[in-house]
């Protein structure tokens, strides 16, 4: 049974991770998406509100489960027995910082592989901070993001401007 553990913030879940998800899924038997709790980069949604956003995105795909976690990607991939990690990247500006991560969590646990699938060239641009940026100025998201996401930004920033 090959796992892969898939994890990031998906604050909140764009159209490009959801091709990660579903491209893993077809190259594993069960893919674990890891909503890091991560409350030091003050997030737009809650982490119980990124994993049901998460549930609600990947719901057609069977061998995928989401899952919030705190601390350390490799020791969540331990416990769920996943023996890879699946990591996208969008562009070259990504490759630093992953490389980083990557060789960290060798360091930690190295009979973990880091794999990296590149991005769809039509999510390239689909970052969830770009995504929070227009869709707070109104733009138009659906080309970058699932439905339950377009509500729920749209229902965020509703609130947000009403409570000043
Ligand atoms: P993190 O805070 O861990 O970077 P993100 O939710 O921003 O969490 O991203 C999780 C992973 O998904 C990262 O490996 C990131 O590079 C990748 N990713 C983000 N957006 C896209 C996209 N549009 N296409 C492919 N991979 C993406």
């Amino acid at each position: 049974m090959a796992i892969a553990a898939y994890p990031g913030s998906f604050d909140p879940m764009t159209l490009g991770h959801v091709d990660i998800v579903t491209r893993a899924s077809r190259l594993f038997d069960r893919v674990w998406v890891a909503v890091a709790h991560n409350p030091a980069k003050t997030p737009l949604f809650s982490a119980a509100e990124r994993v049901a956003l998460a549930q609600r995105c990947l719901s057609h795909l069977g061998n995928v489960t989401v899952e919030a976690f705190d601390g350390l990607s490799a020791t969540f991939a331990r416990e769920h027995q996943a023996t890879a990690l699946i990591r996208g990247l969008r562009s070259l500006a990504d490759v630093p910082s992953e490389f980083a991560m990557a060789q960290m969590n060798r360091a930690l646990a190295p009979q973990l592989e880091t794999m990296f699938l590149m991005a769809d060239p039509a999510y390239q641009h689909a970052s969830s901070s770009l995504l929070k940026e227009v869709a707070s100025l109104g733009a138009d998201v659906a080309a970058l993001a699932p439905p339950p996401v377009i509500e729920a930004l749209s229902a965020r920033y509703r609130d947000l401007r009403r409570n000043g």
